[in-house]
C-alpha cells in the first residue's frame, strides 16, 4: 500500500484523503499547521454564549453540483438556510443582492420587473461598450447612483484598491436582479451543517487509514517519505517565497457581545468607505433552529496580508498573475507534488466547488498510477 501526504485538513485534503484511502489503494498522513480541522470553514461552539462560531467569518454552504450535495449530506445533516443580506448605504438600509424591492425603495419608485429593466438601462453608462475594470462594468450595468452607494466604498475596503484597478470579472460574483429574490445565492441546494462544519469534516477523516497531525506544519523535508503530496497551503508559502510573494488580503474579526438580538438578521455589509469594517455578522442568526439568549457578533476588517497575517482572498492582480506562473513553472519541474484547494491553486473557490475538485481529483488519481497524478486540482492560471 503506497502512503500520500497531504498538508492542510481543509475540505480540499479532507475530501483527497478520504476518496483516496476508501479505494483501498493507499493511505493518507495529513500534515495541519493549525491546532484544528477544517481548514477555515471551522466552526466552534462558543463556551460563553453557546453560539455556533464560524472563527474565520461566515460559511453557507450552496452548490448546484448534486453529487457534491449528496457527499456532504453523508457526514452531516444541512439545515435549511438562505442568506438574505442587508446593507446600509449612505441613503438608508437595503436588500442586497440589488433586487426589485432595493431598485424601487432607492429610487422611491414601485416598477414591475419590466419598468425596471427599461429604467436600469437608461442609468447605465452605454457610452462603455467593453468594461475592462470593476468600475467601468459597475457603471455600464448599474449607473452612478447604485454603483456609488453600494460597490464603490465597499469594494476599495474589501480590496485596498480603486475599483478601477480591479477586473471586472469581480463584479459578475453580485448581479443585479429584476424581482423581488433576496437569495444572495442562486444554487439548488443551500444549507448549514447541524452541528456545524468541523463535524462534517471530522467524519470525513473518520478512516483507519487516514491519520491527521495537527499542529504540524509540512515542510518540503517530509517529501521523501511519501510516494506523492498534496500541498492545501500557499504555492508561495511551499516555495519559501523565493520568487516574492503573491498578494492576499487578509480579514480581522473584532468580536462584541450582547444579549437578545444584536442586529435582526446574520450579515450586515457597511457599504460607506467613511465606515472603517466591511460587514458584521451575528452569529446565532446562522443556526436559526438553536435558541440563545445572548449573542455575539463580528465587526470585519479587510487589510492586505502581511507575513504572519492568514491569507483569505488571493487578489489575482496581474503582478500576483506573472508571479503565479513562474512558481508554476517551479511547481511543473517537482516530481511527486501537486496543488489543490484554493490557496495551493491560487484562486478564490467556494466550499462546494474545492469539494467538487477534490472529488474530480481522487477520480482521475485513481485512474492512473501515481507518476502521473495532475499537478493541481483547478487550473490556476
Ligand atoms: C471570509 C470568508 C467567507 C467565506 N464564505 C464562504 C461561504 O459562505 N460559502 C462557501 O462555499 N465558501 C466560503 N468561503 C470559502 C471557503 O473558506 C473555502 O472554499 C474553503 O476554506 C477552501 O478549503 P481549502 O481546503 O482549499 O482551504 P482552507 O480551508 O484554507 O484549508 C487549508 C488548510 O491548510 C493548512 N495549511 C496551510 N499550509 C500548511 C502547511 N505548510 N502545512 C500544514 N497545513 C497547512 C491551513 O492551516 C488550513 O487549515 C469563504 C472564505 C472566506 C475567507
Amino acid at each position: 500500500m503506497e502512503t500520500i501526504g497531504i498538508a492542510g485538513a481543509g475540505f480540499a485534503g479532507a475530501v483527497l484523503a478520504r476518496e483516496l484511502v476508501e479505494s483501498g489503494k493507499y493511505q493518507v498522513v495529513i500534515f495541519e499547521q493549525r491546532d484544528h480541522i477544517a481548514g477555515n470553514c471551522h466552526t466552534v461552539r462558543d463556551p460563553k454564549t453557546q453560539v455556533m462560531i464560524h472563527q474565520y467569518g461566515p460559511h453557507i454552504f450552496n452548490t448546484s453540483r448534486e453529487d457534491v450535495w449528496d457527499y456532504v449530506n453523508r457526514f452531516g445533516k444541512f439545515m435549511p438556510f438562505m442568506n438574505r443580506v442587508k446593507a446600509v448605504t449612505e441613503k438608508g438600509m437595503f436588500s442586497l443582492p440589488i433586487n426589485l424591492m432595493t431598485i424601487n425603495q432607492f429610487f422611491d419608485k414601485t416598477m414591475s420587473p419590466e419598468e425596471a429593466k427599461e429604467f436600469i438601462s437608461q442609468i447605465g453608462d452605454s457610452s462603455i461598450e467593453n468594461p475592462q475594470s470593476f468600475e467601468d462594468q459597475a457603471l455600464k450595468f448599474l449607473g452612478p447612483d447604485l454603483y456609488k452607494n453600494f460597490f464603490y466604498g465597499y469594494t476599495k475596503k474589501q480590496w485596498g484598491v480603486e475599483p478601477k484597478e480591479l477586473p471586472a470579472s469581480i463584479l459578475q460574483r453580485l448581479p443585479i436582479r429584476f424581482n423581488y429574490d433576496d437569495n444572495y445565492f442562486t444554487s439548488r441546494f443551500q444549507g448549514i451543517p447541524e452541528e456545524g462544519y468541523t463535524k462534517i469534516v471530522e467524519r470525513i477523516l473518520d478512516h483507519p487509514m487516514i491519520s491527521v497531525q495537527l499542529g504540524e506544519p509540512f515542510v518540503p523535508e517530509y517529501k521523501k517519505e511519501f510516494k506523492h503530496i498534496f500541498f492545501s497551503g500557499p504555492m508561495d508559502a511551499y516555495f519559501q517565497y523565493k520568487l516574492g510573494r503573491m498578494n492576499y488580503r487578509s480579514l480581522i474579526f473584532d468580536r462584541f457581545d450582547g444579549k437578545g438580538d444584536m442586529q435582526g438578521n446574520a450579515v450586515i455589509n457597511y457599504c460607506s468607505q467613511e465606515v472603517p469594517y466591511t460587514r458584521i455578522s451575528e452569529h446565532k442568526h446562522f443556526a436559526p433552529w438553536e435558541t440563545h439568549e445572548e449573542s455575539v457578533s463580528f465587526r470585519e476588517y479587510s487589510k492586505l496580508a502581511e507575513e504572519g497575517d492568514i491569507p483569505y482572498y488571493p487578489m489575482r492582480l496581474a503582478e500576483d498573475k506573472e508571479l503565479l506562473a513562474r512558481y508554476m513553472e517551479l511547481a511543473e519541474a517537482e516530481k511527486g507534488l501537486s496543488f489543490i484547494g484554493r490557496l495551493g491553486t491560487y484562486r478564490y473557490l467556494d466550499m462546494h466547488v474545492v469539494i467538487g475538485e477534490s472529488l474530480d481529483l481522487a477520480k482521475a488519481c485513481l485512474a492512473e498510477s501515481s507518476d502521473a497524478w495532475p499537478k493541481y486540482s483547478g487550473k490556476p492560471l
